[in-house]
This record gives structure tokens, sequence and C-alpha cells, in this order.
């Protein structure tokens, strides 16, 4: 009898956790078919870093360029073994070494954009990294060339709308910036702004307040990353905002490090770009970390948004991938998944009449 009765309270348990099993894969797919369906922006994504691993092979073949990794697999056990900043930077400059021609440029841009769309991005305003290509030779006519091939591609091929933002290098010398800011003048009206990105530096941001200054007298917007957890972090955040006059911080997570930091950041309007890119099996901790950030910011009604980074060097996680992550991670209401992708437009910059297209066009797959 007493066997029995436990054989059949373990069916009874086996059975309840079936259920329950079921019942959160039904709400997974649930979840996720919704954030696919919901047209969302894209404000933070590097167009260097959208090259796959199969891509760059490609391109290292056509180019007739040797490429350090001899297969896609190589180039994955790569990223996954460089852990710091460094390492990240040396795959990062080795993958893009081989787009070297604008149509190499437009197929890399098209290709991104149209992955993207396939979960519900419909406007994206992609970085762009000028001095990593002049350096190596590439004229910054190509590098423009390609990638207003690739706008006009996106728009007449899919319907997806992208924008540019041209970024500096933080490790690279001010004379630099200013003049490649000075050599673009011909596309800058096809451009939105001007950023910042690569390694944080003990004299960011003062560094940039002329080109940023330089920047916004010829018309131009501004926005800078500021890393996570990085020294100085909240000195950083201050700069930006004071000194470099930005309307938006890529990242920012630290914002919630300094209440002052948050009431500046909310009574001005500033956008973070938040970006939970890597998955507990790549580094314990740093989901669940960036994942309670963002919503922590919905709590406090900052205007958080979620990105993708560099996606090539990110197992190709997308926007609607990391945003299951973080529903995974913390939960999501269903509110909060729209308010993120309304977020990500009102953060945009687009002309108030797109803008407001688009947040309709949010509403209505809400309902
Ligand atoms: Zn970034």
């Amino acid at each position: 009898m007493k066997r029995t009765g436990l054989g059949l309270w373990a069916a009874v348990i086996a059975f309840a956790a079936a259920v329950q099993a079921a019942a959160s894969a039904a709400d997974e797919a649930a979840t996720k078919a919704f954030i696919w369906s919901i047209p969302k922006a894209e404000l933070h994504v590097h167009f260097e870093g959208t090259l796959e691993p199969e891509h760059y092979l490609e391109l290292a073949k056509r180019n007739s360029l040797p490429g350090r990794y001899a297969t896609a697999a190589a180039v994955r056990q790569r990223q996954r073994d460089g852990r710091d900043l460094k390492s990240f930077i040396e795959v990062y400059e080795e993958l893009l070494s081989v787009i070297r021609t604008e149509a190499d440029f437009r197929e890399v841009a098209v290709a991104h954009l149209r992955r993207a769309k396939a979960q519900g991005i419909v406007y994206t305003e992609m970085f762009f990294d000028p001095q990593m290509h002049t350096e190596r030779g590439i004229p910054l006519a190509t590098v423009f060339a390609g990638l207003l091939a690739a706008q006009a591609a996106a728009r007449n091929e899919f319907g997806v709308r992208v924008e540019y933002i041209m970024c500096f290098n933080r490790d690279r010398s001010v004379e630099s910036a200013l003049a490649i800011l000075e050599a673009s003048k011909p596309w800058h009206r096809r451009i939105l702004g001007v950023g910042l990105d690569n390694p944080e530096e003990k004299d960011f941001p003062r560094k940039f307040a002329g080109v940023f200054a330089r920047a916004r007298s010829l018309g131009l917007r501004a926005t800078s990353h500021c890393d996570v957890n990085q020294p100085n972090t909240l000195a950083h955040h201050w700069g930006c905002l004071d000194e470099l006059k930005v309307e938006r911080i890529d990242h920012g997570i630290n914002v919630l490090d300094d209440p002052a930091l948050i009431a500046a950041v909310k009574a001005r309007g500033i956008g973070l770009t938040v970006c939970p890119t890597l998955m507990e099996a790549d580094i314990p901790g740093r989901l669940e970390f960036r994942a309670k950030a963002v919503k922590r910011m919905l709590e406090l009604r900052l205007l958080v948004t979620i990105n993708s980074d560099d996606p090539g060097l990110m197992r190709g996680l997308l926007v609607g991938d990391l945003m299951l992550g973080v529903h995974r991670t913390v939960g999501l209401t269903k509110a909060e998944i729209v308010t993120l992708a309304e977020n990500s437009f009102r953060i945009a910059w687009l002309p108030e009449a797109d803008r407001a297209v688009y947040l309709a066009a949010v509403r209505e797959a809400a309902r």
C-alpha cells in the first residue's frame, strides 16, 4: 500500500511538473510571438559588429585576403575565448578587415537589416566607425557609397529604414576625429549625428568636447557610449551630459548607481540604449545583471531600449532574442514589452511626423 501510495504521489508530482513545463513553454512561445510582432527600432548596433563569421569567410575569399580564420567555427571559438575588451577589439578589427569595396559595405549592412526585420525591427540607427576603415586605406567615399546603397536597398527591397550615426573611437586622437568630421562634410546631410565608442580612456569625455561642439555647429546630433562598470563611470556619464551635451547614452546602465544622475537623465529626457547581449552560457551573471537593470529602468520610467550592439560577435542574437532573454530572466509584462518598443521610437532621431506613424503602428500591433 505504502509503495503504491508513494508511486501515485510521484506520478502526480511528475504530471504537475509536466503541466507546468508545458505551460511555461506555451508562455514563452506566446511571448516570443508577441515580441516579434511589435514594430521596434534599434538604436545601438555597430555596422562593423554585424558581420557574421560565414560572411567574413566569403568576403575574405572574394577579396583574396588571407584571413586569420579558416572556418566559421574557428571564428566563433575565438569569440568565445576572448573575454576581455582587448581581445574583443582584436577579433572585431580582424573581422572588419575583409570589408573593402562599396559592394561589401552594402552587403554587410543589408544582411543585418534583413535578419533584424525578421524579428520586427522596422527602423535602425546604425553606428559606423570611419577611422577603422580610412586607416586601412579605404576611402571615405567608398564607406559612404556602400552604406547609402544599403539604405536604398533596405527601403526598396524589404521596406526597412536605416539611418547612420558616425562614431569616433575614444582610443584615437582628437585630431583624427576632427579630420574625419571635416572630410565627411559632403555626406553630413545623409547622417543623423555623431557618437563615441571603443575603450573608455582616462581623458574621456572631456577630450572630445571640442569635436562634439564642432559637430553640433554643423547640425549633427550627439550620443556617446558609457560602457558598463568602467572606472570613473559616473564622472563619464556626467561629462557626457554636461560637456558633450549628448541626447542619448549608449549602454548607460551605471546611471542607476547615482540618484542625482537618474534625476538628471529623467529631467533631460536622455535615452538609454542598453545591450543585454550575452546569455548565461557565455558569461554567467552578465545577462542577469543587465536584465535587472532594464527592469529597474522601466520601473523608474527612464527611456530605456534594448539593442544588439555587435550581433555578429554575440552569437547572432538580435533585439527580439534579447528581449526574450530579458523576459526569461526577470519577467517582462506585455505592457513593459510595449513600453520598450515605444521608447525605441520616442528616443529615435526621427522627424516628429514619422515618429507618430511608428508609435501608432506599435499601439495597433499591441491591441
Ligand atoms: Zn556599442
